[in-house]
């Protein structure tokens, strides 16, 4: 089969590679009808050395059931199914209380361990805890919406609960890539009264306010906290989505936060220590977030998805298939794209 094979920084190539193949009885192979590239796939494809392992990369998807190990019990072939970015077992001490990311016997897909599903198929661990049976048909077409939930939407909905937000909450979502826009669409969803989102491109903060944002604050660094604090009455955000990553966000996030206030960090962190420690503890900041167990939120989203009432899908602005995903890369590095869907 063809598969996505990340060699080292801005190398990335369509490769012919084994059919999966099942390997542990609780094993499932799926057959990938649509998948993503992530904004998380842009670091190793910024920075990864390139004489490491390679990587088969994608952890987002929807598919069909190609095949179940013996130890498989909920699934059946020809099951029409979502993945989402972590396997998970789903009987653990983490798994029972919704923390999947930190499943005991759990993992990443598209990691060096691990294979990707930005392919034809894709071997799933664990099966019964990891994979969602859809009640839809595969060329459905709230498709695009049903597969943000395998990772940016249930993201965004993990940044939003971690920041605390809720009814009449003044919220700031920090970053205007797919989980930015997917996190102003999970503070809507929540309550939130007020929703700054901070980014500079116009065709995303277009549609943040389509999902729900009040406010664009276009400017960085010292002007943009002191624009956030003008549209809060000089006391800050209550709630702060912090879905970039970087230094400079997290810094930005802390420092729009008002006292008492909560960040939800959901941007994986390329920086070695929290910022502005000082400024954090006076005023009793909450500084919470990690990878998001999206598994434990697909049954609450996927009502809101298939009756209508959010369409993420909307972040998906690109379709391509599997032999073009080099350029999906490059054009979402260069911000050409909020986000890829590829249909193998
Ligand atoms: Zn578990």
């Amino acid at each position: 089969m063809r598969a996505t094979v990340l060699h080292g920084a801005g190398d990335v190539r369509i490769e012919v590679v084994p059919d999966p193949k099942l390997i542990e009885p609780t094993d499932a192979i799926v057959t990938v009808r649509s998948a993503c590239i992530c904004g998380s796939d842009l670091w190793p494809y910024n920075l990864m050395e390139p004489n490491g392992p390679h990587r088969r990369m994608g952890h987002e998807a929807i598919g069909v059931v190609q095949a179940i190990g013996s130890g498989v019990h909920t699934l059946k072939v020809n099951d029409v199914v979502l993945m989402p970015f972590a396997f998970s077992d789903g009987t653990c001490l983490f798994c029972q209380d919704g923390l999947q990311t930190s499943c005991i016997h759990g993992g990443f897909f598209g990691t060096v361990e691990v294979p990707g599903a930005q392919a034809e198929a894709v071997r799933v661990p664990l099966a019964d805890g990891t994979l969602v049976v859809l009640p839809v048909d595969v060329d459905d077409a709230m498709m695009p919406s049903l597969l943000t939930l395998s990772d940016v939407m249930g993201t965004g909905h993990h940044a939003a609960l971690r920041a605390r937000v809720g009814p009449g909450k003044i919220v700031a979502v920090v970053g205007d890539g797919a989980v930015g826009l997917c996190g102003v669409i999970a503070a809507r969803r929540l309550g939130a009264e007020q929703i700054i989102i901070l980014g500079r491109r116009p065709d995303r903060t277009k549609l943040s306010s389509d999902f729900g944002a009040t406010d664009v604050v276009s400017v960085r660094g010292e002007e943009a906290v002191e624009r956030v604090r003008q549209l809060t009455g000089g006391l800050g955000a209550h709630s702060v989505l912090e879905c970039v990553g970087t230094e400079q966000a997290i810094l930005t996030a802390i420092n729009i936060a008002r006292a008492g206030g909560a960040i939800g960090r959901v941007g994986v962190p390329h920086y070695q220590a929290i910022p502005a420690a000082e400024p954090a503890f006076y005023s009793n900041v909450t500084i919470s977030g990690g990878p998001a167990p999206v598994r434990a939120y697909i049954e609450e989203l996927l009502p809101d998805v298939i009756e209508g009432r959010i369409q993420p899908g909307r972040v998906l602005d690109r379709v391509m298939g599997l032999d073009d995903v080099p350029d999906g890369y490059r054009a979402m590095n260069e911000r050409k794209a909020i986000k890829v869907m590829v249909k193998p």
